[in-house]
Formats: C-alpha cells, sequence, structure tokens
C-alpha cells in the first residue's frame, strides 16, 4: 500500500464509505492520513461502575448480562442493554439503532464510552460507543479523535478506515531539516501524524500539533522568504525625495493628513528612494483615506520624471480615483498629466491614451487592472499602485518589469484587515503598513440588526432620512434561481420597494448581469441624486464614494461574510451625516454571535480578529483570494509558535543552505511560493 493508492482499494473500506471519503476531499491514501481530526473526546479513564459519576467522557469495561431491543412506538426504538464489571452493573440504552441487540455477544468483556445521563428516571449510558475490548480499541477507552462527517459517514467509520493504513503513517517521510527538528524539539513526522489519529496521551497529542502546526508555519514562511529574496535581486529605479514639493502637496489639500497618513508616506517615500524595489502593501480600513496616500506616492515619482499607473478592481472605481486624483493634483504642475483608460473606451480614444501614454504626456494612468497589465508600455514606468486586488502575480509584475527595462515599485491597497499574525504570516514577502488611524469628524455608523417582523417599523425611520433629503442603498444576496428565497433578489426588492413601500421615490435597479455602461449610467444618476434608492447586489461593495448616502439596507444578512458587510457599509456615512446600517434578517431566529459583533465593533481589523476566533483563517482568507492557504493544524493566535517559525525560517535563509537538499520540503515551499505571492 503507498501514499498515492485510492482509498476505494483499501481492504475494509467499501465503495460507499470509500466515495464519501471522497465527499469529503479524501481520495487517496494519503489524503486519509492528512485528514486530522476536528477535536478530540478524551475517554481514556477506564472506571469501575461503582465509581462512574454522571457526566461526560464516561468508561467502562464490562460483560453484556441482557441485551432487549423494541419499539416503544412508531419510528422509535429503544436498545437496552445491562452490563456489569466486579463492582456492580449499569444499564446502557440507545435510540433508534435496532441492529445493536444482534451484534453484542454474551460473556466477552466490552469497552464501554458514553455519557452518564438520566433517561427514563434512571441513570444511564446513552448511546454510547462498544467495542470488544482490545490493546488497541478504536471508538473506546482512548483518546478519541472526532472527524469532519459527512451524509452517512460517521467518524466510527473514518476511524476504522485510518486504522487500516497505520502501516503507511510509519512510512510519512520527514520534510524538515534535522537541525531545525533538534533546535525546536519536534517530534518526527511520522510520529506526529500517527498521534494525530491514535493519541496516546494529550502531552503526546499537543507535541503533535505543534510539529504540525510549526511546519506549516515554516514552510509558508520560507516561502514568502524566498519570494521577497528574489524580489530583493530585482534592480529598480530610485526615486528621489523632494522635500519642498511634499510640503506644498500636503498645504494645499483641503484636510490636514492624519499622523497615520503621514507615517505611511513617509515610509513609501523612504523606500522609493533605494534601488531595491518597493513591495508594500498599506492596509486601511474603509475611509481612512488612502487615495490621497497613492497620490503622494505618485507625485514624486513624476517628479524624478517617471509614470505611474494606478489599477482598480472596475471601471467605476477607475472612474472615480480618476476624478479624485485629478482634483487632488489640480494645483500641482502635473495638473495636466492624468490619464483614464477603461474598457468601455471607443478604440480610437484607447489608441489616443496609449500614444500620449508612451510620450510621456499622460504620466499618471488610472484604469482597470487588466487593461493596463496588458496594454501599458511605458518605458519610464517607475510606480504601480494596485486597489483591492489580490491577484496581481509574479507574472504580472515580471511583464511589466519586461516593458520598463526595471523592475516598478508596487503599492497595494487593501481596505481587507487582515489581522496582524495572519498578514505576517502569508505575506512576509511584502513589507506592511497599516493605517490606524480615521480622519477626524467621523461619526461611526450606527448599525442595528433586525428581523424580519419589524419591517413596517423600519421603513418608518428610513423614510425620515429619505424625507431630509438623504439616499439609501439596499444590498441584496446574489440568490440562485433555483433557490425558493427569491423575495430576496435584487429585482422583487425594487418591484417592492419601488411600487409599494417608496413609491413615492425615485428608485434604482442595479445588478451584476447589466453591461458596464449601463452600471455606470445608473450609477451616475445614483451619484447626482436623481435616484433616492439604489437597489443592488454586492457590486457596489468596493470604493464608490456617494456622501450624500446615509443609509444601508442589507437584505438577507446571514449570507454574508463579516469583513463583507464591512465593506458595504463603508459605502455610508461617508459625509457630514449620521449613517445607519440594517442588516435585515431572512427570518425571525436569534442572530449569532458574529452578527451582534457587528452592532458593537466598527473597527475592521478587530471584527477580523474575531472572524479568525469564531471561524479560523479559511474564513478571512477566503475573502482576502481564491487560493487555499491549507492550514490544518497551524493555530495563527498563537503568537509563540509563529515567531518560533518564523525565525527558523529567516535562520535557515541566512545559512545560504541549498533548499534543493531537501526535495519534499523545496516542494512544498513552491507550491506555498504560488499561493502566498501577492504582487
Ligand atoms: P479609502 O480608499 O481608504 O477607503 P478614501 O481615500 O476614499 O478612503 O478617503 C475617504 C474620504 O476621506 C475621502 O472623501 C477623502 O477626501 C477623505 N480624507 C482622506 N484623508 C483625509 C484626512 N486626513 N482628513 C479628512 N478627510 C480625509
Ligand atoms: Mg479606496
Amino acid at each position: 500500500m503507498n501514499f498515492s493508492d485510492h482509498v476505494e482499494n483499501l481492504k475494509g473500506v467499501g465503495p460507499s464509505t470509500a466515495s464519501k471519503l471522497n465527499i469529503l476531499g479524501v481520495k487517496t491514501v494519503g489524503d486519509l492520513i492528512t485528514f486530522y481530526p476536528r477535536r478530540f473526546e478524551d475517554y481514556s479513564e477506564v472506571s469501575k461502575i461503582k465509581d462512574i459519576k454522571p457526566g461526560n467522557n464516561v468508561t467502562i469495561k464490562g460483560f453484556v448480562k441482557q441485551v432487549n431491543g423494541r419499539y416503544v412506538r412508531r419510528g422509535m426504538h429503544i436498545t437496552e442493554c445491562l452490563v456489569s464489571d466486579e463492582t456492580g452493573s449499569m444499564r446502557l440504552v440507545w435510540f433508534n439503532q435496532p441492529y445493536r441487540a444482534g451484534a453484542l455477544k454474551p460473556n466477552q468483556a466490552y469497552y464501554v464510552s458514553g455519557s452518564f445521563e438520566m433517561s427514563r428516571g434512571r441513570l444511564s449510558i446513552m448511546n454510547p460507543a462498544m467495542e470488544l475490548e482490545s490493546t488497541f480499541p478504536i471508538n473506546t477507552a482512548r483518546i478519541v479523535p472526532v472527524y469532519r462527517e459527512t451524509k452517512g459517514l460517521k467518524s466510527s467509520a473514518i476511524r476504522k478506515a485510518i486504522a487500516s493504513v497505520a502501516g503507511v503513517i510509519e512510512k510519512v517521510p520527514e520534510i524538515l531539516p534535522e537541525a531545525i527538528l533538534l533546535a525546536n524539539n519536534l517530534v518526527p513526522r511520522a510520529e506526529a501524524v500517527m498521534t494525530m489519529h491514535f493519541p496516546s496521551s494529550s502531552k503526546h497529542l499537543n507535541a503533535a500539533k505543534e510539529r504540525l502546526g510549526f511546519e506549516e508555519l515554516f514552510t509558508i514562511t520560507l516561502a514568502s522568504l524566498v519570494n521577497k529574496q528574489q524580489f530583493m535581486r530585482d534592480s529598480g529605479v530610485s526615486i528621489k525625495f523632494n522635500e519642498s514639493l511634499a510640503k506644498q502637496f500636503s498645504a494645499n489639500l483641503p484636510y490636514y493628513l492624519t499622523n497615520a497618513q503621514r507615517k505611511v508616506v513617509w515610509q513609501i517615500y523612504k523606500d522609493m528612494a533605494s534601488t531595491t524595489p518597493m513591495n508594500r502593501l498599506v492596509e486601511g480600513d474603509v475611509g481612512s483615506g488612502k487615495t490621497v496616500v497613492a497620490a503622494m506616492a505618485a507625485v514624486m515619482v513624476m517628479d524624478n520624471n517617471y509614470q505611474a499607473v494606478f489599477m482598480a478592481p472596475t471601471e467605476l472605481l477607475a472612474f472615480q480615483h480618476y476624478e479624485t486624483i485629478k482634483n487632488l493634483l489640480k494645483k500641482t504642475e502635473f495638473a495636466g498629466s492624468v490619464g483614464l483608460l477603461t474598457g468601455s473606451m471607443k478604440p480610437a480614444e484607447k489608441r489616443r491614451i496609449h500614444s500620449e501614454m508612451k510620450a510621456g504626456n499622460i504620466k499618471f494612468i488610472v484604469g482597470t487592472h487588466a487593461l493596463i497589465a496588458d496594454n501599458v508600455d511605458m518605458h519610464k514606468l517607475g510606480l504601480v499602485i494596485i486597489d483591492e486586488q489580490h491577484r496581481f502575480g509574479v507574472r504580472q509584475r515580471k511583464k511589466l518589469q519586461a516593458k520598463a527595462g526595471h523592475m516598478p515599485h508596487v503599492l497595494s491597497m487593501t481596505a481587507t484587515p487582515i489581522p496582524r499574525s495572519l498578514a505576517l504570516t502569508i505575506y512576509g514577502e511584502l513589507d506592511i503598513s497599516v493605517l490606524d488611524e480615521m480622519p477626524p469628524g467621523r461619526m461611526p455608523t450606527i448599525t442595528k440588526i433586525v428581523s424580519p417582523n419589524s419591517r413596517s417599523r423600519l421603513y418608518q425611520d428610513i423614510e425620515l432620512e429619505l424625507k431630509a433629503g438623504r439616499q439609501m442603498f439596499v444590498v441584496c444576496p446574489l440568490i440562485e434561481e433555483s433557490d425558493k428565497m427569491t423575495a430576496l433578489s435584487a429585482e422583487a426588492v425594487y418591484e417592492n420597494l419601488s411600487k409599494k413601500v417608496f413609491k413615492q421615490y425615485k428608485v434604482g435597479l442595479l445588478h451584476g448581469k447589466m453591461k458596464p455602461a449601463e452600471k455606470d449610467a445608473i450609477m451616475e444618476t445614483f451619484v447626482s441624486a436623481e435616484l433616492n434608492i439604489l437597489v443592488s447586489t454586492t457590486v457596489i461593495e468596493v470604493g464608490v464614494d456617494v456622501p450624500n448616502a446615509t443609509v444601508m439596507l442589507v437584505e438577507g444578512v446571514e449570507r454574508f461574510g463579516l469583513a463583507q458587510l464591512h465593506q458595504l457599509r463603508g459605502r455610508i456615512g461617508r459625509g457630514n451625516h449620521q449613517g445607519y446600517c440594517y442588516l435585515v434578517m431572512s427570518d425571525s431566529k436569534e442572530p449569532t454571535r458574529r452578527l451582534r459583533a457587528l452592532e458593537q465593533v466598527n473597527d475592521g481589523f478587530k471584527l477580523a480578529e474575531l472572524d479568525l476566533e469564531i471561524r479560523g483563517p479559511g474564513a478571512i482568507y477566503g475573502t482576502v483570494q481564491s487560493g487555499q492557504l491549507d492550514l490544518k493544524i497551524a493555530n495563527l493566535s498563537d503568537v509563540h509558535l509563529i515567531s518560533r517559525a518564523r525565525k527558523s525560517a529567516a535562520d535557515f535563509i541566512e545559512s545560504k543552505e541549498n533548499l534543493k537538499n531537501y526535495p519534499l520540503l523545496s516542494k512544498r515551499v513552491q507550491k506555498y511560493r504560488s499561493i502566498t505571492n501577492l504582487n
């Protein structure tokens, strides 16, 4: 048997179990071995019957004295069993497991594990796991692993499958260098994997988790450090710092920069002055003022006779950024040097823009990322700014480098708050700046979860805002046509609001199936306040700026992630008026703790920490990019383990050891290199 063998071919694993394992993503023996438990139940302590007390996780060893199975009423079967040891006897009860009675043999020793509770007026062990006594029990009398299950596939079947490949687990090869194992006091890989499925004590289990978590963090960090090393070898252009220009620019702004903005801009100027290309990520909550930071970076680049590009994820955003930037630069010598490039432009217009860029008349071009990455031909390209876009990978970078003849500085900006522990691990190749301060005078948006029963009251509150001249966004979940809850679809909500609830107001509809030009037209009527209400799917998610919009109503709120909801509500309360965000549930169930957090917490980073705590890294990472960061064991709030793994990875790089000497490690690192790569 080998790692690549399919689970279908395992002895004792039938085709039905195998196909269900496939559903869980387990195709090969190798997958099965690394299908780690979600949690463990400690049934390791075997008690005498007279000593057991009511509660969970009770294990006894006893003989079957009597078994009796019967239907107590239609659809309700009970199996009762009397077991005894030398200190007494007790009752076991199973509900709706009629096969139990026939499977139990008299006069043989069994292990029984379960919880000791009151049932039908008597204390009994309820629905216990039970198996013949042996040296290696699987479902009882040990620390029992509990796996992710699927319909028709219980943990007990998975345990059985894994027990059948125990011999293969012993052959799991080491991947970490010996020196790193020693320095960090880590158990060998095979031993750790074995312990995950067959823990002999909680101490061993902890050592196994530590070893495997370390391995994950170490390899991910090593991957990003290798990436970073490679970026640093590229040569870039030095952008000289012109202090009077920077001072003049900020003096001409209609506001004072926040301290956070000052710090970040200063850091960017320092980065760009070096011939090592900048590779910096600026994280800043919605509204923290990232655009002006980008503009200040670009101004310095233009002053050095280089060009800058600004890539936005959508046409609408490209247009808004273009307007904002033109406005920010209007008092500078670069006022006439800003250009816009979007997909919906006429070919002749695009050609004109291209030639102006090539001639250097356009020094700062704003557009959608695909368009710019593919078509830009600027020999004096000094800076690439990427807004809310994470799939700008090595290939795109290399392409720009080839065209420019050097590696431009790269500045990424994101409002997706990534907790620091996660950022350090997966974006180790980037330098990170955080805009952790909001411009003064912002009133935090008031957020309320609303039960569908309170709709009429809610509409009354909203009407007050509309009467005062304010505008409202209504966001609806994306709904499949087969879905029964079509009442929440943007179309249905639009019908209801425009024809009934708010028929005296102007209501518009925006959805993903519209052409870009149609979308822009609708959006413009909302921006110019011709519309009072805009009903849409999440297409308005990022960046759009309508200061007069004070109300956001989100339908079917359970279908959205925390980060997404936070981004959405960032669309309102951008002006001088109080913002209100109403999160309407699709039924009258009690909202989860996660949703409740949105009412209390206005800080995107705190929400992200909370999501990390409640849902794990996958949840946050999923919103960050589509790649799969396969952290099975490592706990990203374990700061201590993270810092040990980072230090070991840095030491490994420092030691100049050749990664090729460790083929398995190298393979893993290569895989992570493409996943963690943002820029
Ligand atoms: P982000 O892109 O980070 O979400 P923006 O760059 O769109 O935020 O800025 C949000 C709003 O805040 C804009 O209207 C901008 O003019 C304003 N703004 C930016 N910096 C400041 C500041 N230091 N003081 C006051 N207003 C600011
Ligand atoms: Mg922005």
